[in-house]
């Protein structure tokens, strides 16, 4: 499916790197616009493929298309994410390279919808049998699950991922899924508790409200009100329009069945999620400074719901103890701290349900056998974007360090295979100037010196250290760094747009100023110790499994969060490092979550950010095009006599006289080993349309 002049002029052209004028930005953003207005969502530039956010469905997602994509070339068709997944698969079959897609981009920008094509394409390209329907099945409905507990509607994005995933699907050597593996990234667990102004709180509080029998609502001791959940913020404006939250319902629970969820496991699974419910409305009086709970009626059935002894809850969320060198203490919290521990052990309940959810979708996907899938797998990565907010926090710094250690994967990976292309085809090139952000990585990560550092130092050090001592030492360390900017070394232009409690760092995507109220609790995570025992001793099988007695047993203070992240973080650069990667780079066209409408000013700040013009430079410093010779030869030997309509010799032969026959000038052009490449193919190219290809 060929394009002709007609088309190219009306819907600008498909590969990025057939643009005329590289270096301007007007020309860009006028190309992504051209074709968002014609419905074509997806560009690329080489094999990076570019997708903005169309706001709307497109008849581009049958059956049939999928077939249209189906073993055809990169370049023979549109783009598509089915032609990227597509060749991620056949590599993977025909090569037994393991492959990773890649899916990054803002809030909203389509990166979860994206990761469900891949699945998708997969799903309908591979394998037959009765057994690999069912894994299929449990691959796609695992979804569902996910979004339900981990997905939320935010200001930006009525159905937003606040974890990171990244998903792996193993196959057998024939190409057919045998199973998969999800591992899970800092769930947003703040939200659990708080929500901004029109935000809600995780999809599966509503659809429990909305979608449980009355019975069950009976046995939970819930009512559909939302206006009577503290921890719904937003009360009755959680009930939203555009969302079908009992329908949903339905969706998860008969997901959790395909995936072979038991009847007592999604029992005990509400069960938690109503405790949650119930514990949001704990409140507690103050006298003499020692908090008593105000309804005991609450925390009784809250101890029914979760399992666990009533007096002890009841005593375990009013009181603290402690162990100092062998001297265990008790004493009663005061009410600022009750409401600290019945928040923390909210949070921690729900954050270690939803990985205690990953690890048992892990067990229903296991491969039964693994022989040979060693190599055959296929990892789907979705992960919150890049974020700027007016204000931002621990959360936002977590998630903008982990962007920066994509873009350096990035940035490894995209000039590296770059590099190794021509290597292998044999070709000279010269490397092209672009930004590291490893810089910013080291500031954050590096041993003793990086903020991450800094941080977990001063959680650790006795004495009384708060927000304001961390900032000091950042401040002290740190003044000097070209990336850090801090409020007390700063011109009073600088200062004028900073407070006294933030920081702000230089990213790749743009400066991020964070405050740091809340960063030494947040990183410590602390959850009382009488909290853990308490729920240690739970009859509730997952409860009792996510607090491990082990854990409020042991002395030594467990990893802060931050720490945690990071090292999670590194195992993953390690697993994508030593696979082939596509990138899919999405792009959010407009705030309001519309169609039709295509913001320059929006479009421009991503395109920069996401190094999109870097991308497109490194491509075009080389050589932009390039083919194999089989199929360069089939798609232009009628523009030389020799050539057409047969030629006898070798592709490479064939090719070899065509560009001579066509005058191509000798440093416009290399022979590589397998293919031909091209500097600029648009001063190689008489046709307009011999070139969109
Ligand atoms: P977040 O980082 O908040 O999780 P995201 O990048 O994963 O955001 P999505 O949830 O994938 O964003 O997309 C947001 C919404 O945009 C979807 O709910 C859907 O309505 C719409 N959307 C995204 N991609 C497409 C598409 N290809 N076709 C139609 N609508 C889409
Ligand atoms: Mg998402």
């Amino acid at each position: 499916m060929e394009r002709g002049l007609h088309d190219r002029d009306r819907a600008g052209v498909q590969d990025f790197v057939l643009l005329e004028n590289i270096q301007s930005e007007e020309a860009f953003i006028g190309n992504l616009r051209k074709r968002f207005q014609e419905n074509l969502i997806y560009t690329y530039i080489g094999q990076v493929l570019i997708s903005v956010n169309p706001y709307k469905q497109l008849p581009i997602y049958s059956d049939n298309d999928i077939k249209e994509y189906r073993n055809k070339h990169f370049y023979e068709i549109p783009p598509h994410v089915y032609a990227v997944t597509d060749n991620a698969f056949r590599s993977l079959i025909e090569e037994n390279k393991g492959q990773c897609v890649l899916i990054s981009g803002e809030s909203g920008s389509g990166k979860t919808e994206a990761s469900k094509k891949v699945l998708q394409y997969i799903a309908a390209c591979s394998g037959h049998q009765f057994t690999v329907e069912s894994v299929k099945e449990k691959l796609l409905k695992s979804n569902p699950v996910l979004e339900a507990f981990g997905n939320a509607k935010t200001n930006r994005n009525i159905n937003s991922s606040r974890f990171g995933k990244y998903m792996d699907i193993q196959f057998d050597f024939s190409g057919t899924p045998i199973g998969g593996h999800i591992l899970n990234y800092l769930l947003e667990k703040s939200r659990v508790v708080n929500q901004n102004g029109g935000e809600r709180n995780f999809h599966i509080f509503y659809q429990l409200l909305a979608g449980a029998s009355e019975e069950q609502l009976k046995q939970l001791e819930l009512t559909r009100s939302l206006d009577h959940y503290n921890y719904l913020s937003d009360g009755q404006n959680g009930a939203v329009k555009s969302i079908d939250d009992a329908g949903d319902f339905k969706v998860v629970q008969q997901a959790m069945t395909v995936i072979d969820f038991k009847q007592s496991e999604q029992n005990e699974i509400f069960n938690i999620i109503a405790s949650v419910l119930h514990l949001g409305n704990v409140s507690f009086t103050e006298a003499e400074g020692i908090a008593k709970v105000e309804k005991s009626a609450t925390v009784t059935t809250i101890a029914k719901l979760l399992n666990v002894d009533q007096k002890e809850l009841h005593a375990a969320l009013t009181n603290r103890t402690i162990d100092a060198r062998g001297d265990v203490v008790t004493s009663p919290l005061n009410r600022d701290l009750a409401i600290y521990a019945r928040d923390a052990l909210a949070k921690a309940i729900y954050d270690r349900l939803f990985t205690w959810l990953v690890q048992r979708l892990n067990i229903s996907l296991q491969a039964k056998d693994l022989r040979g899938a060693i190599n055959n797998v296929m990892g789907i990565l979705d992960i919150y974007g890049f974020e700027i907010f007016k204000k931002n926090s621990f959360e936002q710094f977590c998630i903008n360090f982990c962007n920066e250690k994509l873009q350096q994967l990035f940035i490894e990976l995209t000039l590296k295979s770059e590099q190794d292309e021509y290597r292998r085809e044999g070709i000279e090139w010269v490397s092209v100037e672009y930004f590291d952000n490893k810089v910013i990585c080291n500031l954050i990560e590096e041993k003793y010196k990086g903020i991450i550092s800094i941080l977990d130092e001063e959680c650790l050090r006795p004495g009384e250290p708060t927000d304001i001592t961390f900032l000091a030492k950042l401040t002290d360390k740190l003044s000097k760094h070209p990336h850090y900017i801090c409020h007390e070394k700063s011109s009073t232009q600088v200062q004028k747009t900073m407070g006294r409690d933030e920081f702000r760092l230089v990213h790749y995507a743009g400066d991020v100023t964070y405050n740091v109220n809340g960063f030494l609790d947040k990183n410590n995570d602390l959850l009382f110790r009488d909290l853990k025992e308490t729920m240690s001793k739970s009859d509730n099988e997952i409860i009792r499994s996510c607090f491990p007695a082990t854990e409020y047993k042991n002395k030594k203070r467990p990893d802060t969060a931050i720490t945690q992240f990071r090292n999670s973080l590194n195992n993953l650069m390690e697993i994508l490092m030593c696979k082939e990667p596509s990138y899919i780079r999405c792009i959010k066209p407009n705030d309001q979550q519309l169609p039709g409408i295509f913001d320059d000013e929006l479009v421009l700040h991503q395109v920069k950010y996401l190094g999109l013009m870097e991308n497109l430079r490194v491509r075009r410093a080389g050589f932009a095009y390039r083919r194999t010779y089989e199929t360069f030869l089939n798609r232009y030997k009628s523009l030389s006599k020799t050539t057409w309509p047969n030629f006898k010799g070798s592709a490479k032969e064939g090719v070899r006289i065509l560009a001579n026959d066509l005058h191509y000038g000798t440093d416009d052009y290399r022979l590589g080993e397998t293919k031909i490449f091209i500097r600029f193919p648009k001063t190689l190219f008489d046709t307009e349309d011999a070139f969109q290809a």
